[in-house]
């Protein structure tokens, strides 16, 4: 009998017909004697629009009652997802992040899981029921509620399967795996059968949000071996694991597009110690994250100064400025341009490591197409550029057609 957790996405519970497919595949696993633990996310939608609702209220609001708001799409979802299950004649049970006792910190709309206590969700198993959980959300030690951060409901399943100490832990999407590009904007994307934990990591990172990226550092750090499949067909998905010698054979595995990133140019910084170090812990003091950094040769020989442009995730450009400001005073820069308008392209394999001429040959390819370079950045195994939002698209699929032709 396999203790198994599933996490059904959005778009997989987004109507009332996806709700009911969700139990009966739930009733199907259940039938064979398995246990089973289900996280969900809020419908496809909910959680943009209560969002939006907020935004249309205060531009800025307080981020506790932000996660007040956001936690309640999950909810609706449990209940449904459970009721689904009643119509079915299976026992089910609705627990909120709280009740199924995951503990965070205190950072709200990015928290991160302290510990997992189950103790609700070990006894509804062993009465027999099918245990649902709401997906990106938790409470803090002092019991206030948190989530988890975009995409967050695949944290929550990673988690619960590690501290469940589950057999199988499944990822039900709108898509039949990782692809090697998202196959809605590169039609000719190819299904991996397996990609390895710091590939997904630099693909998530760099805005393939198949999975989010806290859930993969999560999954690598306690050996959560999961795989990402299809709510709507029962074809095998792709198995997200430790790396092994023939996952290096190939150069590169997939290509991702962050269209969620803008960019701020700080003009006329003055060229002295300490600057860059003040900026970036106002903005770590903020919990902003700061993605790519490039500086400038300096200009000006009696007092020299430099421009330093950074990027931030496009939800923190508000928040960013306004620490920017902040320290406008102190440090004495002249302008902060904030530009929205960028896109990130990232190639990503640990086939980069043992062969070379890869960046050489992205940026061949980019300059073929005639699209301008903004910033570049590198890992062991990713290469990554920012360019204009505009030609974002036309550049994946140039250089996946270069890199990984089907
Ligand atoms: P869910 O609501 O199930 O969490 P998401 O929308 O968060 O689903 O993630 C699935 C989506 O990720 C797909 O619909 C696809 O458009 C997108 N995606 C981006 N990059 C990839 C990739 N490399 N492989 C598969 N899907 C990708
Ligand atoms: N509903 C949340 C979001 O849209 C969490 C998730 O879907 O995983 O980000
Ligand atoms: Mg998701």
């Amino acid at each position: 009998m396999a203790l198994i957790v599933q996490k059904y996405g959005g778009s997989s519970v987004g109507n009332p017909d996806r709700i009911k497919n969700v139990a009966s595949r739930v009733a199907q696993y259940r039938a064979r004697g398995d246990r089973l633990v289900v996280v969900v996310s809020a419908m496809s939608g909910v959680t943009d629009n209560l969002i939006k609702l907020a935004r249309e209220i205060i531009p800025l609001s307080s981020e506790r009652e932000m996660d007040m708001l956001l936690a309640t799409g999950e909810q609706t979802t449990i209940a449904l997802a459970a009721m689904a299950l009643h119509a079915l004649g299976v026992p089910a049970v609705s627990l909120t992040g709280a009740q199924a006792g995951i503990v965070t910190d205190g950072v709200h709309t990015k928290a991160k899981i302290r510990n997992i206590t189950p103790k609700q969700v070990h006894a509804w198993l062993d009465s027999g029921h099918v245990v649902i959980v709401a997906g990106f959300q938790g409470q803090t030690p002092e019991g206030q509620i948190t989530t988890l951060g975009r995409g967050g409901s695949d944290l929550t399943a990673i988690a619960l399967a590690a501290a469940l100490r589950a057999d199988l832990c499944q990822i039900y999407t709108d898509v039949e795996g990782i692809y090697t590009a998202d196959p809605r904007i590169v039609p000719g994307a190819l299904k991996l059968d397996q990609i390895t934990y710091d590939e997904l990591l630099e693909l998530a990172g760099a805005g393939a949000k198949v999975m989010q990226l806290r859930s993969v550092e999560f999954a690598k750090k306690f050996s959560v071996i999961f795989e990402v499949r299809s709510s709507l067909n029962d074809n095998p998905g792709t198995i997200v694991k430790e790396e092994n010698k023939s996952m290096e054979d190939v150069v590169i595995r997939g290509v991702s597009l962050d269209k969620n990133q803008a960019k701020i140019t700080l003009i006329g910084v003055p060229d002295r110690p300490g600057m860059a170090s003040r900026v970036f812990k106002a903005l770590a003091d903020a919990a902003i994250n700061v993605d790519m950094i490039v500086q400038n040769i300096s200009h000006g020989a009696a007092s020299p100064t430099t421009d330093l442009s950074f990027t931030v995730d496009k939800p923190d450009l508000l928040k960013s400025q306004k620490v920017i400001d902040g320290l406008k005073k102190d440090i004495g820069f002249r302008q902060v341009i904030p530009n929205e308008a960028i896109a990130k392209l990232s190639i990503v394999g640990v086939g980069m490591r043992s062969h070379s001429g890869v960046a050489a040959r992205m940026f061949e390819t980019l300059a073929l197409e005639g699209i301008n370079i903004d910033m570049i950045s590198t890992s062991e195994i990713k290469v990554s550029v920012v360019l204009d939002l505009a030609k974002g698209e036309q550049a994946m699929r140039a250089v996946h057609a270069a890199f990984l032709k089907s």
